[in-house]
C-alpha cells in the first residue's frame, strides 16, 4: 500500500523543529528519525499524519558523551554509531551487544536509538535502557522535561516533545541476551542486566515479550534481598511471564514467548554473575 498523502517538513536546527511541532496534535504531525518504524506505519496506514517533522539535518542530536558519572547519548546517535564507539563498548557492554543485533546493516545504519526506543515491542536498546535505569531529556517549546525510560517507553511523549538525550548512569557491567531465529530478526524474547559500583542493586529488563520492553521491578528487588541464585528469583521469573502479553508474530506464538522469556532473563543474570556481578 502507498502512504496516504502528507508535506514533509525537513528543519535545519532544533529550534526551526520545536517551532514546527509547537500546537500540533498527536497523530496530525509526527516526528521521523531513521524512519526504519514509521516508513512501515505509513505505508501500512497505520498512521495518516498531515505533515512528518524529519529529524535529519539535525546534528546536534547526534552524539555519544562519556562522563565519569553518566554518558549521554544524542537521541539521532544511529545504531552503528553505537556500535563502533570504543568508550561505549567498554562502558555500555549491553547497549553495544543489543545493538550489533538490531535488523541488518542497512536497519542499523538508519535506525536512531531515540527512534529504537519508541519502536514497541521489538526494541532492543529500549530494554538495555529499563534495564540500565536510563533517563530520556524530551524537549518542547514549553522546556525540558526528564522521564525513566521506562516510562517514556511505556506511556511515550507529547506529540510536540523531541527525544534530545538518553542518560545512561555510569555501570560496574551489564549484559544483553537475546534470542531470535536468525541473526537480524527481532527477538522471541530478550533481557538486560546491570550492575552499579557500591550498590547490591541489580537492573533487570526483558523485551520481546509485551507490548514494549518491561522492567522487572519485582524481581530486581527479590535479587537484592535473596541473590540472583535463589528459588524465589526463578520463582518470580515464571510469575513475570505469566503477566505479560506478548505479541504473536510469525517469528513465535506469544505462549512461546511467555516460556522462553525467563531462560533468557536468567542467562542474563548468569553472565552478570559471570563477570563478577551480584
Ligand atoms: C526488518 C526489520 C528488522 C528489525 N529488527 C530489529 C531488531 O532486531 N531489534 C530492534 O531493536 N529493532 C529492530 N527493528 C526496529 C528498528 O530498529 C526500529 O524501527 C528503529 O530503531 C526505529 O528507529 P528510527 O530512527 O528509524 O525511528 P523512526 O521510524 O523514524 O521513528 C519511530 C518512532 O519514534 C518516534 N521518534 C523517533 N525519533 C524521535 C525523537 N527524537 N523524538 C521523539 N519521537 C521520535 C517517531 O515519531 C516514531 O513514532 C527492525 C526493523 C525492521 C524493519
Amino acid at each position: 500500500m502507498r502512504p496516504a498523502n502528507f508535506r514533509l517538513l525537513r528543519p535545519a536546527s532544533l529550534g526551526a523543529a520545536l517551532e514546527l511541532l509547537q500546537g500540533s496534535a498527536q497523530r496530525s504531525t509526527v516526528i521521523m528519525a531513521g524512519g526504519q518504524s514509521l516508513l512501515k506505519d505509513l505505508r501500512e496506514r497505520k498512521i495518516s499524519p498531515q505533515r512528518i517533522v524529519d529529524l535529519a539535518l539535525l546534528e546536534e542530536l547526534r552524539f555519544i558523551r562519556p562522563t565519569d558519572e553518566r554518558i549521554e547519548i544524542g537521541a539521532l546517535t544511529t545504531v552503528a554509531e553505537l556500535i563502533l564507539n570504543e568508550r561505549l563498548r567498554h562502558a555500555i557492554p549491553a547497549l553495544v551487544n543489543a545493538a550489533r543485533t538490531v535488523g541488518d546493516r542497512q536497519i542499523r545504519n538508519r535506525a536512531t536509538i531515540g527512534g529504537n526506543l519508541l519502536s514497541g515491542w521489538s526494541s532492543d536498546l529500549g530494554v538495555v535502557a529499563c534495564a540500565g535505569r536510563a533517563e530520556v531529556v524530551l524537549i518542547s517549546v514549553r522546556g525540558e522535561r526528564t522521564v525513566s525510560a521506562s516510562s517514556l517507553i511505556a506511556d511515550g511523549c507529547v506529540a510536540d516533545e523531541i527525544i534530545r538525550t538518553i542518560v545512561f548512569p555510569t555501570s560496574a557491567h551489564s549484559t544483553f541476551e537475546k534470542l531470535s531465529r536468525r541473526h537480524a530478526d527481532p527477538s522471541l524474547a530478550s533481557a538486560a542486566a546491570f550492575a552499579w559500583s557500591g550498590s547490591d542493586d541489580i537492573g533487570l529488563a526483558i523485551g520481546g515479550a509485551h507490548s514494549h520492553p518491561i522492567r522487572l521491578a519485582t524481581v530486581e528487588r527479590i535479587i537484592a534481598r535473596d541473590g540472583i541464585d535463589s528459588v524465589a528469583v526463578s520463582d518470580a521469573l515464571k510469575k513475570a511471564a505469566t503477566d505479560l502479553s506478548p505479541p504473536a508474530t510469525p517469528h513465535g506464538s506469544a505462549e512461546y514467548r511467555r516460556r522462553i522469556v525467563p531462560i533468557i532473563a536468567r542467562r542474563a543474570l548468569e553472565a552478570l554473575h559471570a563477570g563478577g556481578c551480584a
